[in-house]
């Protein structure tokens, strides 16, 4: 089969379009046919060079395809049903994982991470990762869903314990998680703030149910959000940005208030007052991924349309490297599907 690898971490031009052998499954596995792969920061990161990615390597965490063949142990699926994949791989016997809590699992990794992904044609998964979609969800839409949305519910939902009327700040309303913040806080009556560095990205956060805009190029965010808010300050900042607005995400914050972070785009080292955590008695939520649990229940916001992946641009597979470069510039309002 095809398959974008790479054998050297660096820029775009490591990313390799190439013949690889076709994954033989194993009894236990499904043989699924890649039609759409969606991109995510991760890819970036892996491409750049993480600890523990074994060369060389194939990308690409969020997929949406084809049953080709179930291993024999498998029933209840048939070759041709149209699938997405649970973007994680665990154990699944393991404490943690027979709890309900795979992304605790001490072999818990991202497809496309520690493991190889789906930027091929071909990819063999254990069943549990299989889950059949509706047909009013294209391949490209599918594969856009799986990863943010279920990164954002198990921070909203899992962590955070957002309830009905807060108020939420959601940094990068354009990004995938920002996208899928937005929607799943509006789902909760939320009243929503989001930011954003220009103003087309923000009348697509609005369109999406955002309350408020910021821009956090031209406006100071906790300036903002004090005055949006008459004074309050939210009751949760969704953080994926890192060390440019942790102390702008601190300063947003009500009394009580919480920030749940699952990345750090712009850099990892935060410094704060310990004397304004604990007079003010803020939470700061660290949150990775989400468990099967939370994607069957995010889905099904999403296969009855209450929750919708927005596709930014799809890139035939071969052109991996334009997409890369594409999603660099952060050009894009949701997802970069590269489809085989
Ligand atoms: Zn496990």
């Amino acid at each position: 089969m095809k398959a974008i690898r790479i054998h050297e971490f660096g820029g775009p031009e490591v990313l390799r379009y190439e013949d690889v052998p076709d994954p033989q499954p194993r009894k236990d596995q499904i043989l699924v046919r890649v039609k759409a792969c969606a991109m995510n920061h991760l890819d970036l990161w892996v491409r750049k060079g993480l600890p523990g990615v074994k060369l060389p390597h194939i990308l690409g965490s969020d997929i949406a395809g084809e049953i080709v063949e179930s291993g024999e142990y498998i029933t209840g699926f048939k070759a041709g049903q149209r699938v997405l994949l649970a973007p994680m791989h665990f154990c699944n016997h393991c404490a943690k994982c027979v709890a309900g809590l795979q992304n605790q699992c001490p072999e818990f990794t991202v497809l496309g991470n520690l493991v190889d992904g789906g930027n091929c044609e071909l990819i063999a998964v254990p069943a549990v990762n299989v889950i059949p979609i509706p047909d009013n969800l294209d391949f490209n839409q599918a594969a856009s869903v799986p990863l943010v949305f279920l990164t954002a519910w198990h921070m909203l939902v899992g962590r955070a314990g957002i309830r009905q009327g807060q108020t939420v700040l959601v940094l990068g309303g354009g990004s995938g998680v920002g996208i899928a913040a937005i929607q799943i806080a509006k789902l909760f009556h939320a009243r929503v703030i989001t930011t954003a560095g220009d103003e087309k990205k923000l009348g697509k956060a609005r369109a999406l149910g955002a309350d408020h805009g910021i821009n956090h190029y031209q406006q100071k965010i906790s300036q903002e959000v004090r005055s949006i808010t008459n004074k309050e300050g939210v009751d949760i900042v969704v953080e994926h940005v890192g060390a440019a607005t942790w102390e702008e995400s601190m300063k947003s914050l009500k009394p009580g208030g919480t920030i749940v972070t699952c990345g750090a785009t712009t850099g990892s080292n935060a410094a704060f007052d310990l004397r304004f955590v604990f007079s003010r008695q803020l939470s700061f939520l660290g949150s990775y991924m989400g468990t099967m649990g939370e994607l069957y229940e995010v889905l099904g916001h999403v296969f009855a349309g209450r929750l919708k992946p927005v596709v930014d641009r799809v890139f035939p597979l071969k052109e991996a490297r334009a997409a890369h470069e594409y999603m660099e510039a952060s050009q894009m309002f949701g997802k970069i599907v590269l489809a085989p």
